[in-house]
């Protein structure tokens, strides 16, 4: 894409020469993800323009350069091996890579498809075309064995899973998770796993709710039905041991109004996690009094994600014990990616359904 607002265009560019140490993926699936949207509305700083956008990444080996025999697990790989692309490129050496064992937070690093660190014309560094180039000597892939719809979802996967181990949640918690989308659904996944034992899931359209309730959600709440944020407090509150409010909220929405409700809906000492802002949507108030010190919780956020939740969430995908291909609801050729982001834009609707995820495929 060339400009923030601006256009999608398709190029045709011959294919790199694969150096030692690289490898070059022919993309399968690429899924349109709410950041590459807010990147598309020029809302994400520090990004350069033109860019290929795309950042959630399945393939297969095209081309393997000399020496690169495994994946990140040690599992050997060779051309035509289906590998989920970690976006994220870590320096390893920087105080919060190497001190804080923090990579998420590398003050060196980028990523296909977000910040690219190839100086070259920027092609194939991105999800969003046939070929992505791994030419960078901090890439790695993990082999996945699911198929692609499913596998392309292992990103957005890795980010419900850190907003987990960000967090206790002990056996036995009641958690509630504000947002219906993917990630909402992808956190309720993780806290299933972590061993919640009754889920919450506010959020829209119905639809949206019946799937939560596929992936395991105990109760949903509808908040179209239930526009009345007190209410909804009180709803949540009544499905808590003693009415006391959730031990831990998930904001998964992006929608600033939902922290103070959220925290409202948590029991005294419980903990609170903001991770659906990934952009800035505005500010709101809190009081330090009644929500923080009085109530003495917990607050957390959660940027990004890192390879340990890839590497954790692969063998759920692979299980089938999700449904998680019934998530992606639209699969577009790669001429259609701007209809993907004026119907993520708009009004959640394209060709005449519903917006759960949109994917890009290569072969269509
Ligand atoms: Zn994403
Ligand atoms: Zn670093």
């Amino acid at each position: 894409m060339d400009k923030p607002h601006g256009t999608f265009h398709i190029e045709e560019k011959p294919l790199p020469e694969v150096k030692p140490g690289q490898i070059l993926v022919k993309q399968e699936r690429t899924g349109v993800c709410g950041t590459c949207v807010h990147m598309y509305h020029g809302r994400l700083p520090g990004i350069k323009y033109p860019i290929i956008l795309g950042h959630e990444i399945v393939g297969t080996i095209d081309t393997l350069g000399d020496g690169v025999k495994a994946d990140l697990m040690g599992e050997p790989i060779k051309e035509g091996d289906r590998v989920y692309v970690l976006p994220g490129l870590r320096c390893g050496k920087c105080y919060f890579c190497s001190v804080l064992g923090a990579p998420n937070l590398c003050t060196e690093g980028g990523a296909y498809g977000v910040k690219p660190l190839s100086d070259d014309p920027l092609y194939f560094t991105g999800g969003y075309g046939d070929y992505v180039y791994l030419d960078h000597p901090w890439s790695k892939v993990l082999k996945i064995n699911a198929d692609p719809d499913t596998a392309v979802l292992l990103e957005p996967f890795s980010i419900g899973i850190h907003a987990l181990d960000r967090v206790w949640v002990k056996t036995g918690s009641v958690v509630a998770i504000q947002g219906a989308g993917a990630i909402g659904l992808f956190t309720l996944v993780a806290a299933r796993e972590s061993g919640a034992f009754k889920t919450i899931v506010l959020g829209a359209p119905a639809s949206r709710l019946e799937l939560a309730k596929e992936f395991g959600a105990d109760v949903t709440i509808n908040i179209e039905e239930v526009p009345d944020a007190s209410q909804r407090i009180e709803l949540v509150k009544s499905e808590t041991p003693g009415g006391y409010g959730a031990d831990v909220v998930f904001e998964c929405a992006g929608v600033p109004t939902a922290v103070p409700e959220g925290i409202d809906m948590l029991r005294r000492g419980g903990t609170y996690v903001v991770a659906g802002h990934f952009t800035d949507v505005g500010e709101i108030s809190i009081n330090p009094f009644t929500h923080l010190n009085n109530k003495h919780i917990t607050l957390v956020g959660v940027w990004g994600g890192i390879l340990p939740y890839f590497v954790k969430g692969k063998p759920i995908l692979e299980s089938g014990k999700y449904p998680f291909k019934e998530m992606v609801s639209h699969i577009l050729p790669l001429d259609r990616i701007g209809d993907a982001m004026k119907a993520i834009s708009t009004d959640y609707r394209l060709d005449g359904k519903e917006v759960r995820k949109i994917v890009i495929a290569s072969d269509l």
